[in-house]
């Protein structure tokens, strides 16, 4: 049997234990280091995004429920009505989703949007803008995003609303932030008055 040092020397040995201890403090820092990143990460404001993807499509949808796209061909329906109404989500864009009463680049990109469409010939693609200019339009009259609240609550708000609209409108929303000051509701007339609104502000602008 080898003895504790072999035929090695006592210095390579030696070398191969302090490598050996460097590679455990690596390790443990590298684990703290991960550790304290995610922590970071999660006490990070996260960005403002919107009312979940179904309650964006469901507006939209609703709104033009009366429409006729059957001069549009198939690819560019499934785009005005599926794309569209999430496509501000998904494109980068994290900042113009508010509408504070000072600052609120949720319009702004409606108007702008709006411009684009009033210059677009084509009516499909014309529709296609709109759908955009309703997502932004719909985000800016999500109350937490008219008003600073907690992240966790701005969170389960709107992924709350959404349940309440797949559910039929049934039990409406009334969430309660971690300042009791704050306290988020949605029911019926919340969306009703949505649809409403993208027809008058963002449909009836243009066609
Ligand atoms: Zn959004």
């Amino acid at each position: 049997m080898l003895s504790k040092f072999g035929n090695r020397t006592a210095f390579a040995e030696m070398k191969d234990y302090l490598y050996e201890y460097l590679q455990i403090l690596f390790d443990d820092f590298m684990k703290k280091m991960i550790i304290i990143s995610l922590f970071a990460f999660l006490l990070l404001p996260m960005p403002a995004l919107s009312w979940d993807g179904y309650t964006h499509k469901i507006l939209w949808q609703t709104a033009i429920k009366d429409m006729d796209l059957s001069g549009c061909d198939k690819t560019i329906v499934n785009k005005i009505l599926n794309t569209a109404p999430v496509l501000p989500d998904r494109n980068g864009d994290k900042r113009n989703h508010v509408c504070y009463s000072t600052y609120c680049p949720a319009m702004d990109k409606v108007n702008e949007l709006l411009t684009k469409a009033k210059a677009e010939k084509n009516f499909c693609e014309k529709m296609f803008i709109l759908g955009q200019a309703s997502h932004y339009y719909a985000d800016s009259k999500s109350p937490p995003h008219q008003k600073l609240v907690s992240n966790n609550c701005h969170t389960n708000f709107e992924r709350d609303a959404g349940k309440y609209i797949k559910n039929n409108f049934t039990s409406s929303v009334n969430r309660k932030c971690r300042n009791p000051q704050d306290v988020l509701t949605f029911n019926r007339t919340d969306f009703e008055n949505l649809v409403k609104g993208i027809r008058t502000e963002i449909i009836e602008k243009v066609i």
